[in-house]
């Protein structure tokens, strides 16, 4: 084997890629990783757009920023009161920077403890087993490997004659490093990361103004969860139009004219900074030469089967450039997939537990079906819905919004679908994974013995109103016969 042959090249270092790239090496694979992403001083930088401009820095204002809230409006009902809030955006994003690079010098450090070679550039797939890199600044290398796996991720969608330009028509990436709040901010696309920007600014004392062109919110959301949702922004103040699809903006000094479609009508807005969220694009340009014949589907992504293996034979694809919700833990977990089948192990994607969600207070937590869906395939389903209005925990939190939802099936009692909207839903989901998993029936998840008090408690009370109509909270037990 020359020094420029690899058992696995990986092109993309996110989450799909490295997860990939760590596995295959960890499995005894000589493997290398190509990526081309830099950070602000031009430096390469490991985790893709999930520690640069994607989960990572995310979370991280959306934590900060809610701790802002916290102190500057509702701790002072609860008997915390000091003088001289401020707000140092400066610090804040110093500290998302901060958190970014811990975790890109962690996955950098576990690539060197596993001796993966880090290829920081440009990858191209040339055809089977072969495979271009440009390192940055440098010329073009040929590259071999039995095995190559494409994880080059996605990129925000463009609206046609609204054109980014990074001071006051924005991207995700662009609105994760503002210098100062904007004054009145213009998001178009109310999906996940419209919420979840549009939560951050609006805590750090952005007006917000949010238009989706869909007539439903969160129409991939159960609807009862969703109905909740919508109550919970409008009364934060996010200024939501739905059935608002913009079609065109202009830039001048001030700010932004908004141009939309309401109804058959033609309106207009102006705000001083849009963010345009509109769905994000797998990132294949420059990505596969033509001479690969790999072959795309009707939306652009890598064609891939439930194994994401491509249509060349040793070509696999994960991550948000293949079908299915763009997460990070579900690339992450078809790169780990990828590597072991390359390995030799005969496993497959549980892609129907695979959990999302939205990080917004409260946040909103699904797996499984949702109720419309079952009414829609006519499935018998049972419904337990227990409010955090109820919870001990939740109280002592002041954080009483939302409802732990469980869908069960009517004859078997098998969990169909899990629903949470409220404080730590993100958290709360992960033990209903582990249930639908196992096959957990809503009799089992009802007997389960959970701390007191906590959130979780919610979860059996749900249970057993979706299994018997009645719980130890809610309402009345059928009376005994005599
Ligand atoms: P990426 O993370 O995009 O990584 C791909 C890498 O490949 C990049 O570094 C790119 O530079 C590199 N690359 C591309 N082409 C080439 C090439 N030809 N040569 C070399 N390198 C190349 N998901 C969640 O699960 N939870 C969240 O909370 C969450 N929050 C998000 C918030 C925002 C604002 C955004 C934008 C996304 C968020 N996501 C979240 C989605 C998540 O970031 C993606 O699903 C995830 O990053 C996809 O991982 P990936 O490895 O497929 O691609
Ligand atoms: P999205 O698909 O969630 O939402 C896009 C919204 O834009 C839709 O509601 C759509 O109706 C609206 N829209 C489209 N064209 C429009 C127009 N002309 N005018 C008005 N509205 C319009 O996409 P997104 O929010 O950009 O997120 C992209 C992906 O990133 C998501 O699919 C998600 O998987 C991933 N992501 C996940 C998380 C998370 O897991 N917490 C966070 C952020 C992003």
């Amino acid at each position: 084997m020359t020094a420029q042959s690899y058992d696995v090249i990986v092109i993309g270092a996110g989450p799909a890629g490295y997860a990939a790239a760590i596995r295959s090496a960890q499995l005894g694979k000589k493997t290398a990783c190509i990526d081309r992403k830099l950070n602000a001083a031009n430096e390469p930088r490991l985790g893709g757009t999930c520690f640069s401009a994607g989960c990572i820095p995310s979370k991280t204002l959306l934590e900060l920023s809610e701790f802002y809230e916290h102190a500057s409006q509702f701790l002072s009902q609860h008997g915390l009161r000091y003088e001289h809030l401020s707000l140092d955006l400066e610090a804040m994003m110093a500290r998302k920077e901060q958190v970014i690079d811990n975790l890109a010098q962690g996955i950098a450090t576990l690539f060197k403890a596993h001796g993966i070679t880090w290829l920081a550039g440009h990858g191209l797939l040339l055809g089977e087993r072969r495979v271009g890199f440009t390192p940055h600044g440098g010329v073009p290398q040929s590259l071999e490997a039995e095995h190559i796996v494409l994880a080059p991720g996605s990129v925000p969608v463009t609206l046609p004659g609204i054109a980014f330009d990074g001071l006051r028509i924005i991207d995700s990436a662009d609105a994760l490093s503002l210098t100062a709040p904007p004054k009145r901010l213009g998001v178009v696309g109310a999906g996940v990361i419209g919420l979840e920007l549009a939560s951050i600014w609006r805590r750090l004392g952005s007006e917000v103004v949010l238009l989706d062109a869909q007539e439903s919110f969160l129409s991939h959301c159960d609807e009862q969860i969703m109905r909740e949702a919508q109550r919970n922004f409008v009364r934060q103040g996010l200024d939501l139009r739905l059935n608002a699809r913009v079609t065109g903006a202009q830039v001048d000094d001030q700010g932004v004219s908004v141009q939309y479609q309401h109804e058959g009508h033609a309106l207009e807005e102006r705000v001083t900074h849009l963010l345009v969220a509109v769905g994000r694009q797998p990132a294949t340009d420059g990505l596969i030469s033509p001479q690969a014949e790999l072959a795309l589907d009707e939306y652009g992504l890598i064609h891939v089967n439930e194994v994401c293996e491509t249509t060349l034979p040793g070509v696999y694809a994960v991550g948000d450039c293949v079908r299915g919700p763009m997460l990070a833990h579900k690339g992450a977990e078809e790169g780990r997939v990828v590597a072991e089948r390359i390995c030799g192990e005969d496993i497959q994607i549980h892609y129907s537990t695979i959990p999302q969600v939205i990080y917004t207070l409260p946040e909103i937590a699904w797996l499984g079906k949702t109720e419309q869906a079952l009414k829609a395939e006519g499935v018998p389903y049972r419904s337990g819905v227990f409010p955090f209005s109820v919870s001990g925990r939740a109280r002592a939190m002041d954080a009483t919004s939302g409802m732990v939802k469980l869908l069960t099936h009517q004859e078997n009692d098998r969990l169909l679908g899990a629903h949470i909207i409220g404080a730590q839903a993100s958290e709360l989901i992960a033990s209903l994974v582990v249930a639908m998993e196992f096959g957990a029936c809503g009799e089992d998840l009802a007997r389960m013995v959970f701390p007191h008090p906590t959130l979780a408690q919610a979860i059996p009370e749900a249970a057993a109103l979706a299994t018997q109509g009645y719980s130890l909270h809610m309402g009345r037990a059928p009376t005994p016969s005599p």
